[in-house]
């Protein structure tokens, strides 16, 4: 039997243009395409056949050759056409994504082409993702921690060892999709009734169906618990940020994979310390006479208290940077600092014998407020600070 002509089997003329040819086959293979046409050999055979004459007529070149040639120009006795032994589904499959655009490609066909290919069916549902809050202190957050904490939530079951049977036995095919995992839908749509594979509802995609459930979990294979996870918290992670860990969330259904962890972190106010990114702020109060002789303090640090010398004739509101006292860089090896910020406490009370000294002092000319050009702006300070 001979090979029918390309040009008729896609009922085109042979004058057709390419958006023609490109037309007609789509037509052709909606109306046989094997969804639509289950377990039809004969519409199975015309759907190949299409796609093969597709094949050569969109390709100018081909064309060319099959104009002059006829089928001869694929090589004698060649069934498949000549372009290798004849297109397998998923050749075809590929080759849709250019025809309808890959929009109408998943839609229509639910993926088509690559689930066809097969060995991608996941076992069980997947189990979901778990948040939970860490809080940390600003120690444990500067030098990273490792914590152990215990997660409630969805652990396999050890009885069935997630399966969700009762035992080997009452594992069967499930006989929804006949152990495929999927199955064929119709739906309507502009084009008419097109059937799109789908995850099968009965076993959810596992194959296998369960006559008896393990008492343990009533069939989920996972029953709610509680785990201890090893959490090892980076340096330098900051209040809000979030951190996954991949596998350790809920256990999924039947055997399927594990939602991740996600922590988030949730940082603890310190007494005395303020966070400002990769840096730390500390306010500092001495009193009067020890701003005019200078004074040697003691500031909280996030690793321990620190020296810090304050020399005479010190302002209020001078800032004092401890280089390399702040957060590290999550992830690299930067490093903040602290500033401290000078205040000069004001007596809110005073002695009458107090009040009589200051008032001797406040005619002083030393007492006269004269910000020379050596005394940085508050402008200036707030750059330095946050600059
Ligand atoms: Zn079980
Ligand atoms: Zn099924």
């Amino acid at each position: 039997m001979s090979k029918r002509d390309f040009y008729e089997i896609l009922g085109v003329n042979r004058s057709a243009s390419a958006d023609e040819i490109k037309k007609a086959y789509r037509k052709v293979a909606m109306q046989y395409h094997p969804d639509r046409n289950p377990g039809d050999k004969e519409a199975e055979e015309k759907f190949k056949e299409a796609a093969e004459a597709y094949e050569i007529l969109s390709d100018a070149d081909k064309r060319a050759k099959y104009d002059r040639y006829g089928h001869q120009a694929f090589g004698p006795g060649t069934s498949g056409g000549g372009f290798g032994g004849g297109m397998d589904m998923n050749d075809i499959f590929s080759q849709f994504g250019d025809i309808f655009g890959n929009d109408m490609f998943g839609s229509f066909f639910g993926g088509g082409g690559n689930q066809r290919g097969g060995g991608g069916r996941s076992r069980g549902t997947r189990g979901s993702n778990l948040r939970i809050k860490l809080k940390l202190n600003f120690e444990e957050i500067a030098n990273g921690v490792q914590k152990n904490i215990k997660v409630k939530k969805y652990v396999i079951c050890n009885t069935c060892d997630g399966s969700g049977a009762k035992d080997k036995s009452s594992i069967q095919t499930c006989g929804t999709c006949g152990g495929s995992g999927q199955v064929r839908k119709v739906t309507n749509t502009f084009l008419g009734q097109m059937q799109t594979v789908t995850t099968c509802p009965t076993c959810n995609g596992n194959g296998t169906a369960i006559t008896a459930k393990c008492g343990s979990c009533k069939g989920e294979g996972r029953v709610y618990g509680e785990e201890t996870v090893t959490l090892d918290i980076p340096a330098g992670v900051q209040d809000g940020m979030q951190l996954s860990v991949g596998g350790r969330g809920n256990a999924g259904e039947r055997g399927g994979p594990n939602g991740d962890l996600i922590i988030l972190i949730e940082e603890e106010a310190h007494k005395e310390l303020q966070r400002d990114g990769l840096n730390v702020a500390y306010e500092l109060h001495i009193s009067f006479p020890e701003a005019v002789f200078g004074t040697q303090a003691e500031v909280p640090t996030i690793d321990g208290r620190a020296k810090i010398k304050i020399p005479a004739g010190t302002q209020s509101g001078k800032i004092f940077r401890l280089k390399g006292k702040g957060f590290p860089e999550v992830n690299g090896y930067g490093r903040g600092d602290q500033l401290v910020q000078v205040n000069v406490w004001t007596p809110q009370h005073v002695s009458s014998e107090e009040k009589a000294m200051l008032e001797k002092m406040a005619d002083s000319n030393n007492f006269k407020p004269n910000p020379g050009k050596s005394e940085k702006s508050f402008f200036d300070k707030m750059k330095e600070m946050f600059g």
